[in-house]
């Protein structure tokens, strides 16, 4: 029978599992019956006695609140294969908004998995980064999202999104349009180098240099990383130090594994075969930066932790791109058995400022004047239950 592992209220003193395993409490919840919902009939409900809050078995799942039930694992299988949201929610009989809804639910669960991962890690590879370019909404509002891969195991760190201005040649029809859609909404100056340092700034949260003295970055020859870099405050030591190295590699070398940048290519093609919104020249495109990010951490999950390093002759299967990074197995194995069912909480698992901008949707879409919308149950400090 399930019995509450900590009380869901982020104000409580059992909010954390770890006070509770060494309570001398007996018994800090106690059940106090049902409520029904046309969703999965009866549901147990229980009163926390420290805070006296009471809540559902519904708070700790990650359909909470949903009004209706779908197969979370059938609807990742088909994102990362290359179907897009139209696709499966003909295969799941549902709306595409839900499919996103259920998306976004599926990407914070994956951002706290990830950020937890990477908080107890310790960086012993070294890194390539860069930044594919794909476009929001239209063509006129071209992207770079930006991703640090491990140069051994291909193991995706971080990611950043930066809107830019459409470049390289335009008929003059094309450019009279860029100017009247620029006069409703123009990308911020210095984004890209901007994302660029947000992304980097994220190493030092698993990046030590007694674990891993000399790091070195490898990118390819754009002009804007070399000043990005230079505006990462703890990377100043370490460049001064010689503990960090930045490498400038020509992309038009073979896109071989021996590339250095081989990474970031091999991320790319991937990207491009497996999800919907990034084939090139289809009617399948992202619409919403931030619906198109939940997206990408969805991918994210099944790249670093499901998906085999490498498959030799469709048998030999390696472990995970997190283990062959260094991240041990049972660091995300209980967590990931739970990540389609449960709901992790990000009072467990404090984010750092790149996965926040994920978690509270604050990339901002081209064109788009309403704020983005935030589920309440994704406020920071958001109180579950009701007090009674
Ligand atoms: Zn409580």
């Amino acid at each position: 029978m399930f019995y509450p592992s900590f009380c869901p209220n982020p104000a409580c003193v059992y909010h954390s599992p770890k006070i509770l395993k060494n309570s001398t409490l007996l018994v800090p919840f106690v059940r106090i019956g049902t409520y029904y919902t046309q969703v999965v009939g009866h549901v147990p409900r229980y009163r926390c006695k420290a805070c006296g809050k009471t809540f559902g078995i519904r708070t700790f799942q990650l359909d909470y609140y949903t009004k209706r039930s779908l197969p979370y694992h059938s609807l990742h299988q088909a994102l990362y294969s290359g179907q897009n949201l139209s696709s499966i929610a003909r295969l799941l009989h549902c709306s595409p908004a839900s499919i996103q809804n259920r998306i976004d639910r599926l990407s914070r669960n994956t951002l706290l998995i990830h950020q937890h991962c990477l908080r107890t890690h310790r960086l012993t590879e070294d890194l390539a980064a860069d930044g594919y370019e794909r476009f929001d909404r239209n063509q006129y509002f071209p992207n770079n999202i930006n991703l640090t891969v491990g140069k051994d195991s291909q193991f995706v760190y971080g990611i950043s999104h930066a809107t830019i201005r459409r470049k390289g040649s335009m008929r003059s029809e094309q450019k009279a349009k860029r100017k009247v859609l620029e006069s409703q909404w123009k990308p911020p100056r210095g984004a890209l180098s901007d994302s660029f340092s947000f992304l980097i700034q994220d190493l030092s949260t698993f990046w030590e240099p007694s674990f891993h003295p000399k790091l070195t970055l490898y990118t390819d020859e754009h002009p804007a990383y070399p000043p990005a870099l230079r505006k990462v405050p703890f990377l100043k030591e370490a460049l001064t130090l010689k503990q960090f190295s930045h490498t400038q590699i020509s992309s038009k070398l073979p896109r071989t594994v021996c590339n250095p940048l081989f990474p970031s290519n091999y991320i790319d093609r991937e990207l491009t075969k497996d999800i919907a919104a990034y084939h090139r020249e289809s009617v399948c495109f992202v619409r919403n930066v931030n619906n198109g990010l939940s997206r990408l951490l969805c991918y994210l999950l099944y790249h670093n932790y499901q998906k085999p390093y490498r498959i030799h002759w469709g048998a030999i299967r390696f472990p995970s791109h997190a283990q062959v990074a260094g991240i041990p197995l049972e660091r995300f194995k209980k967590k990931l058995e739970q990540v389609y069912v449960e709901r992790f909480f990000l009072t467990h698992e404090p984010l750092t400022p790149l996965w926040e901008a994920l978690w509270f949707r604050r990339y901002k879409t081209p064109l788009k004047k309403k704020e983005e919308y935030l589920p309440k149950y994704a406020f920071r400090g958001y109180t579950q239950g009701s007090i009674k």
